[in-house]
């Protein structure tokens, strides 16, 4: 299984501590625990319990009240703005539950837009986001425009955004939280398989506990606080037994939008 020192994410004591007037809200409340490189990691709670606070702090998108975050080996609530910008350039991906798709631009273009500021040559981003497209099954979906796809095809276009540069770590805000749950499963399978097959890091929020299942490790967290640490060895038959299931759903996805 994972080796122990391959752990890519610590986090170390952090809090996060909102001030509203006199009241002050502990939304991250003195919060440790390990990611190891190529794990799919779920932070599952209720509503309010403090998940996108803790994936925002770990992303680098808000900044700690105390604590540390170390990635990869450094501490990024210490760099700059201009070397955080670099880093999350270099190793971060992200996939959101509103999509955050361009409305005005094709998934083509949606997909290479992380390659462009990476300052990857016009063919060879289009060749990698075309490939990429591919990999999530929109082949033939490359130039229509986030309004002219479902719900579940726009998440794809997002997956295949997140992970096209290739990026070690992708943090995932309930990429699901908007989609049906056949979709959302067929979804899931997409993320967790094309991570796998790359070695790729997940760090996904979510409230839901059938999501949760796809993951290899579960942190529980409930008002700012981690109440356990699951780590599930399952996951693979979990996947055999629903491969039917799957292969059927796509087929009626493609059969309606068809
Ligand atoms: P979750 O993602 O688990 O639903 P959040 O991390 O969004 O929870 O919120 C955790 C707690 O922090 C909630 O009580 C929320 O109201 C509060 N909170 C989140 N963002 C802010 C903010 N910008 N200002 C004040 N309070 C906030
Ligand atoms: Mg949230």
């Amino acid at each position: 299984m994972q080796n122990q020192n391959n752990t890519i994410i610590q986090v170390k004591n952090v809090k996060k501590i909102y001030r509203m007037g006199s009241e002050k809200i502990y939304a991250v409340d003195d919060v440790s625990f390990d990611i190891q490189k190529g794990e799919f990691c779920c932070l599952l709670g209720t509503s309010g319990s403090g998940k996108s606070t803790l994936l925002n702090l770990m992303a680098g998108i808000e900044k700690l009240s105390g604590g540390q975050i170390i990635i990869k080996g450094q501490k990024i609530h210490k760099m700059s703005e201009n070397s955080l910008a670099r880093f999350r350039q270099r190793y971060l991906g992200f996939v959101f539950q509103s999509y955050n798709l361009m409305n005005s631009m094709t998934a083509l273009e949606n997909v290479e837009f992380p390659l462009v500021f990476k300052r990857v040559r016009t063919k060879k981003r289009r060749a990698l986001s075309k490939d990429m497209l591919k990999q999530v099954g929109l082949e033939n979906r490359m130039n229509h425009k986030p309004k002219e796809m479902s719900g579940g095809q726009q998440q794809r276009v997002g997956i295949a955004r997140a992970f096209v540069a290739k990026p070690e770590i992708v943090f995932a805000d309930e990429p699901t939280g908007n989609l049906d749950t056949k979709t959302a499963m067929e979804v899931l399978k997409l993320i967790r398989n094309i991570a796998k097959e790359n070695n790729q890091t997940i760090v996904m929020v979510t409230h839901d506990k059938r999501v949760a299942q796809f993951a290899d490790k579960v942190i529980n967290i409930l008002d700012g606080k981690i109440q356990s640490i699951e780590k599930i060895e399952n996951v693979e038959s979990i996947e055999n037994k629903e491969k039917i299931e799957t292969t059927e759903s796509i087929e009626v996805l493609e059969t309606k939008l068809s």
